[in-house]
């Protein structure tokens, strides 16, 4: 056994993640629309205005976090973090800029470092839900951070 990773487990019930850019935000309710079954097992939340416009749109309940420019996608990163988020759907808009595109980097880079399933597109999300692991538990490998900053530690005091 490798001590310098950890087996976390993403349970049967998903704590997904939605966050669509203005431009795809009609994109991303249509989805809901059409996924409203399979969504209506599973625990939601979004960054502010798409999950209220999921919501008004879908009736699914969704936990609304902070207006993405005001720090959502970063809330959603914490939640990641904190083995609180374990599936996203990100319909992001690669046509148009952000002002806030460096917390959107930072989501997906900490969604990498956390092997969390991300979806940027509609084609992405339609694989990632349709997936036979959706409703199975899935143990993955994430960086043992415990050791980490014990090595990190250890390793600068010299
Ligand atoms: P919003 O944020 O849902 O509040 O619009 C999404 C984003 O732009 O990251």
């Amino acid at each position: 056994m490798n001590e310098n990773y950890i087996t976390l487990t993403i349970g049967k019930q998903k704590n997904i993640a939605l966050i669509a850019h203005d431009g795809k935000k009609q994109e991303l309710i249509k989805w809901c629309q059409d996924n409203a079954e399979i969504l209506n097992q599973h625990f939601l939340c979004g960054t502010g205005t798409t999950a209220r416009m999921i919501t008004d749109g879908t009736g699914l309940p969704v936990r609304g976090y902070n207006s993405g420019p005001l720090g959502g996608d970063q809330q959603i990163g914490a939640r990641i973090v904190e083995g609180k988020v374990d599936f996203v759907v990100f319909f992001s808009d690669p046509l148009t800029a952000a002002p806030h595109d460096p917390d959107v980097k930072a989501l997906l880079r900490i969604a990498q470092v956390y092997d969390i399933p991300i979806a940027m597109n509609k084609a992405s999300a339609d694989f990632m839900l349709q997936s036979a692991l959706m409703d199975q538990f899935y143990d993955h490998e994430v960086i043992n951070f415990n050791k980490n900053i014990a090595d990190r530690a250890k390793n600068m005091e010299k």
